[in-house]
């Protein structure tokens, strides 16, 4: 649906306060594409919902007249996730961004979908709390429970679907639904607030959610670990994780990309393969200990440098510069679009699956970067070129396809994160096999039409 008839339009702008639905073409435009190359199709409207009953109502009406429905949270993905694909009905959540309650005597907080991430840690630091899945980007926290959204930190405390508690959802036809309790622990019935988290919009939409918080830890302890070649440093995952030293962040660079972040974020690394990695800890003595003994395991695994005891602001632009690695990147490589491959695999096979990612990029001359959150197996691969390239395009297209069909030949998936949308629906059968067939049933029993987020999860 590319344009809404005269009748649309006053049948939704009734819907909502004048300033908050839009048919004017740069809204459009603006919702037509996330960080990714895939581009949509140009949404007839945009509507900004302020309340659990107005996303009701405007369900409802898509329902009734076969209004494809997308919901959108900040437009950070990096698969297509809220672009629209057949035209129809954006669903703009960032104008219910309302934190509710903050109750700090159960870890708990109450948010509306289109509070951003930062912000809640903001009002939540406030009690000595945080919200640990921390994507790179001021997501909003519809958006990263739609994609089940994790960061570095997920290899200490988790992804998004761990601290998702209770969900208020509104289906496809209209109908609000509560999944969930806020008791810590529940084996009541089916966990449909596990099937909602990660559903990427296709099922309903979140209107409110109540999350789980964890306190600030006191001390902090920040270090780099350099090797001489990518497997001995992607080897040593494995060993960290094994040792219950319990790092709060374990991420794998490649010299390549440290050499891009030196440049444009004025450090002084060693352009070498390097970890980086963080421990959280109850005070310096403990950390301390932390660190002898990651050198010490380190140095069994081949590490030829170590940085410890990184100062607090020194750190701060340490992780600032890896959360903007892809801003980095692409800034490296003006005027072409960025590929990310996002394959996760058992630590185990971590190294395998690097070294076959790095030989890959180097055998095709393309312009990629292999790194990733080493200590939950996920690589990311970001290749950049030009879509419009048809050759150079395929190739990169190719190197996405073989490390996908690597990672789950070895008991890993084509996502870790960032979630499906358009641009890994190609490898849901090869993943799922059987149960790709009941999650299309699922699909079919909650959205009958196929209205919500069409084109996405499935081909
Ligand atoms: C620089 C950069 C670094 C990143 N690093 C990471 C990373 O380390 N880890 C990671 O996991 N991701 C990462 N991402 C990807 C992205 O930030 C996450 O996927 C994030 O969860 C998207 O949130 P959003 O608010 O932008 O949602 P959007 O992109 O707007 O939407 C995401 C999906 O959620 C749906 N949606 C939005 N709101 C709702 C709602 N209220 N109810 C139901 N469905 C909804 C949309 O339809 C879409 O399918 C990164 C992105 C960037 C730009």
């Amino acid at each position: 649906m590319k344009e809404f008839t005269l009748e649309q339009i006053s049948a939704l702008a009734a819907l909502v306060e004048s300033d908050r639905f839009s048919t004017g073409q740069s809204n459009r435009e603006l919702h037509r594409h996330d960080i990714s190359p895939h581009y949509g199709t140009l949404p007839a409207g945009i509507i900004w919902p302020k309340s659990t009953d107005e996303v009701a109502d405007i369900l409802s009406w898509c329902y009734e007249n076969n209004v494809p429905a997308t919901p959108w949270g900040a437009g950070t993905s990096t698969e297509g996730n809220p672009v629209p694909t057949f035209g129809g009905l954006v669903i703009n959540m960032s104008r219910m961004d309302k934190i509710l309650e903050i109750r700090p005597g159960d870890l708990q907080v109450d948010v509306q979908p289109g509070v951003l991430r930062k912000e809640l840690n903001r009002k939540a630091g406030r009690h000595g709390l945080f919200f640990p899945p921390d994507p790179g980007a001021d997501a909003t926290i519809g958006g990263m429970i739609a994609n089940n959204a994790s960061g570095v930190q997920t290899v200490k405390y988790g992804a998004t679907k761990d601290y998702v508690m209770k969900l208020t959802m509104v289906l496809p036809t209209g109908k609000v639904i509560h999944t969930g309790c806020k008791a810590h622990k529940s084996s009541s019935g089916y966990d449909l607030t596990r099937l909602f988290v990660g559903s990427e919009g296709t099922l309903g939409i979140v209107t409110e959610a109540t999350l789980k918080l964890c306190g600030i830890p006191s001390h902090r302890l920040a270090a780099t670990i350099n090797f001489n070649d990518l497997e001995s440093a992607s080897g040593a995952v494995a060993a960290l994780i094994g040792s219950g030293l319990g790092p709060a962040a374990l991420e794998l660079l490649p010299p390549g990309l440290i050499n891009l972040m030196n440049r444009k974020k004025n450090l002084n690394l060693p352009e070498v393969p390097s970890l980086f990695c963080e421990f959280h800890g109850i005070s310096k003595t403990s950390l301390q200990e932390t660190a002898d003994l990651t050198k010490e395991l380190c140095a069994t695994c081949g590490a030829s440098g170590f940085q410890f005891g990184i100062e607090e602001k020194d750190r701060n632009e340490l992780w600032r510069a890896r959360h903007e690695a892809w801003e980095t990147i692409h800034q490296a490589h003006p005027k072409k679009e960025t590929l990310i491959v996002d394959a996760a695999v058992p630590i185990s096979r971590y190294p395998q699956m690097i070294v076959f990612s790095q030989n890959l990029v180097d055998e095709n001359h393309v312009d990629g970067y292999v790194f990733g959150h080493a200590g939950d197996g996920n690589l990311h691969v970001v290749i950049a070129g030009d879509p419009k390239d048809k050759s150079e395009w395929s190739t990169i297209e190719k190197i996405n396809h073989l490390i996908v069909e690597k990672a789950v030949e070895l008991g890993g998936t084509c996502t870790g994160e960032h979630g499906i949308g358009i641009g890994k629906r190609q490898f849901m059968k090869l993943e799922h096999g059987d149960s790709y067939q009941l999650m299309r049933q699922i699909k079919e029993l909650i959205d009958p039409k196929g209205l919500m987020n069409p084109g996405k999860i499935f081909m």
